[in-house]
């Protein structure tokens, strides 16, 4: 009975890995079409200075309304775009649109793009970014890049050139979702990062009344300040964890308090001042 089960069991699995292989193999096709039709958009997330309260910039965030599986989370179709390279094609068209749509924008507003480990890898990248720069008439100094530490090579020197290569173009470099990765401590003191994103899994749960995290979140603000670089706290979403991250000392703040990605639109009302930095989004449109 057992050996029967067991081979229920494989063939359970093997089926249902089956499925996963087709539907991947699917959303794949999906996304090429997806890229030709331009069923992908961009929502962009408002980042905020602590202290002055001002709006600084956006984060652009990739968007897909699949048109039978409706709205997709980047969660899902980034992975598949990466495993199947057309990351590529789809990070330029990313990196275009949100330049073009920053270069709209008051001059102290600037976009964040993130670029997949496979684009950073990539050694067209830095002609990518000099070419939708100009194509947008975007200053490079109101472009910032996000890598996560994932894209960091084993090759330091490597990675090190890149970087350089990048911020010589006077582009900003951020390093995202900080804290999740392994090496990060290491990293910091030999790769020149502007900023520091630190990851909104230290932001959670974290109150005015104590967590574990403070300790965490004081010793990131205090390395990066040692190191010259700014920090942004991610996913700030209560009263409680804004009077916290302000405390100790976060540069910038990105959360849903200070409004969700939205669309383009919205983003362009909220960067022209059309509605305070703290409240604005009250009249947001959804994304
Ligand atoms: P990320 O770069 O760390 O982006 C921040 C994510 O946190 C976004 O999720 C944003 O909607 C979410 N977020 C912001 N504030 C809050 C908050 O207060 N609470 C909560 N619970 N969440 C908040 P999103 O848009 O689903 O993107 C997920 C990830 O997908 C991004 O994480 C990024 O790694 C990736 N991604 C998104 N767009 C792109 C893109 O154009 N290219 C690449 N390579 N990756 C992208
Ligand atoms: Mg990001
Ligand atoms: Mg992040
Ligand atoms: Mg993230």
């Amino acid at each position: 009975a057992a050996k029967a089960a067991g081979k229920g069991t494989y063939r359970f699995f093997a089926s249902e890995m089956h499925e996963q292989a087709l539907l991947r193999q699917q959303i794949e096709e999906d996304m090429q079409r997806a890229l030709e039709r331009g069923e992908f958009h961009l929502a962009y997330q408002p980042v905020i200075d602590t202290q002055s309260n001002a709006l600084v910039g956006f984060e652009a965030l990739v968007r897909w309304t699949h048109s039978v599986r409706g709205v997709m989370s980047p969660a899902v179709f980034i992975p598949i775009a990466e495993e199947s390279g057309l990351i590529n094609e789809l990070g330029e068209w990313v990196l275009r649109t949100a330049c073009i749509e920053a270069a709209k924008w008051p001059s102290s507003v600037s976009v964040a793009v993130n670029i997949s480990p496979v684009q950073f890898s990539s050694q067209a990248l830095p002609t990518l970014v000099t070419s939708a720069l100009a194509y947008a008439g975007l200053p490079a100094d109101r472009l910032e890049l996000e890598i996560t530490e994932g894209a960091l090579l084993n090759d330091t020197a490597k990675t090190r050139a890149a970087i350089a290569t990048l911020k010589g173009l006077g582009v900003k470099i951020a390093l995202d979702d900080f804290g999740t990765g392994y090496s990060s401590l290491g990293y910091l003191k030999t790769i020149p990062f502007d900023k520091i994103k630190i990851d909104q899994s230290f932001i959670k749960g974290a109150t005015l009344r104590g967590s574990n995290n403070i300790p965490i979140i004081k010793a990131i603000v205090g390395l990066a300040n040692d190191l010259g670089m700014i920090t942004t706290a991610e996913g700030v979403e209560t009263e409680d964890q804004l009077a916290l991250v302000r405390e100790l000392g976060c540069t910038l703040i990105q959360g849903y308090i200070y409004g969700r990605p939205m669309d383009a639109y919205s983003a362009m009302n909220r960067a022209q001042g059309n509605g305070s930095a703290a409240s604005g989004h009250r009249n947001d449109r959804a994304e």
